[in-house]
């Protein structure tokens, strides 16, 4: 089969390499019928994810068709239509009794991060009873894709952490799909206003279609000042962070109200300043968490009734076989208006 392979910082190819097979009775293989590119997945290219090595299959979202299942796999037979969870849970440890998923004995992120992911023909899915969600006969499998990590993502890491609630006043930083994500999820709450910030003016257009009330770019560095001026100096009730940079974190930070929450999503390959010297007196939150995707479910009922519209994230549509080519244009995502590409197998 072919697959996009990792070969090292900057280095990846779309090649030969051999099919999955299935190692253990609770695994599946699934063949794949759609993919996408993550923003963690350039992360990775640029070799801030140390523990992938040479000769990795990347990706870790996606939806398939069940290929072959193991022996004690029991929810799932060859030819179901399923979302692969970017999280692998095995549904029996104590993590995952908690429901804490992404901290699972036997799982967690490891799709395309230690083993094998999704960003080819075929990926075997271990303990796929607990990773691995039906698709409804009927459903838009190109929306579904979605629901595989950054629809999640937003609403456990951004919306549920930061526990927004009807007519408060929220703050995005980041305008990407993740950041999208959270904004689309929060309205569930019906937060009074919704301000995006970002450095892009396309994105932040964008994201009036999304539910953004204002938009503010932080080209100049007065973001912040911005966010406070808007507010009368009082600040946000939650501040969500979805860039993963130190400034971008220091935004939430000038900018959250007292009592108000500051919900982290971003991926950071280095340390922020945390402003004790003004926050230790807020009374704010502050919470950090990697998606555990046990939200899945409910949110794949809000995208089949068309409460959630996730495929118009989508900006660009590939053939599978053309991964390297997606990346080109994920990698230059301003320049291309690029939020999620989507790659669709045979
Ligand atoms: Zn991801
Ligand atoms: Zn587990």
């Amino acid at each position: 089969m072919k697959a996009l392979v990792y070969h090292g910082p900057g280095k990846k190819a779309w090649e030969d390499t051999s099919k999955p097979a299935i190692q253990k009775p609770t695994d599946a293989v699934v063949r794949i019928l759609r993919t996408t590119i993550c923003g963690t997945d350039l992360h990775i290219l640029k070799g801030d994810v140390a523990e992938c090595t040479d000769g990795l299959i990347l990706g870790h979202e996606g939806v398939g068709v069940v290929d072959e299942i193991g022996s004690a796999v029991s929810n799932f037979k060859k030819g179901d239509h399923v979302i692969i969870s970017c999280i692998t849970s095995c549904g029996k440890c104590g993590a995952c009794r908690k429901g804490m998923y992404s901290h699972c004995a036997d799982g967690g992120w490891i799709l395309g991060h230690l083993i094998n992911g999704t960003q080819a023909e075929y990926v075997r899915i271990p303990h796929a009873d607990g990773s691995l969600h039906q698709v409804p006969a009927g459903a838009d499998e190109d929306a579904l894709v979605m629901l595989s990590d950054i629809l999640p993502t937003g609403f456990e890491c951004g919306v549920l952490k930061g526990a927004v609630k009807p007519g408060d006043v929220i703050a995005l930083v980041g305008a990407g799909p993740v950041g999208l994500a959270a904004l689309m999820t929060a309205q569930f709450f019906s937060p009074a206003e919704s301000i995006v910030i970002d450095l892009d003016d396309n994105r932040l257009a964008v994201s009036k279609t999304f539910g953004a009330t204002s938009t503010v770019n932080s080209r100049e560095g007065t973001a912040a000042a911005q966010v406070m001026s808007a507010t009368k100096n009082v600040g946000v009730d939650v501040a969500i962070e979805a860039v993963g940079v130190p400034a971008s974190f220091d935004i939430c930070q000038d900018i959250v109200a007292p009592g108000g929450h500051l919900a982290n999503i971003g991926v950071h390959g280095k340390n922020v300043e945390l402003k004790m010297a003004s926050l230790w007196s807020q009374n704010i939150t502050l919470t950090t968490r990697l998606v555990d995707t046990v939200t899945l479910p409910m949110l794949l009922k809000t995208v089949l009734s068309g409460k959630l519209q996730p495929r118009k994230l989508i900006t660009h549509e590939f053939g599978l076989s053309d991964l390297a080519k997606a990346y080109d244009v994920f990698g230059n995502a301003a320049k291309e208006r690029a939020l999620k590409v989507l790659l669709k197998g045979g």
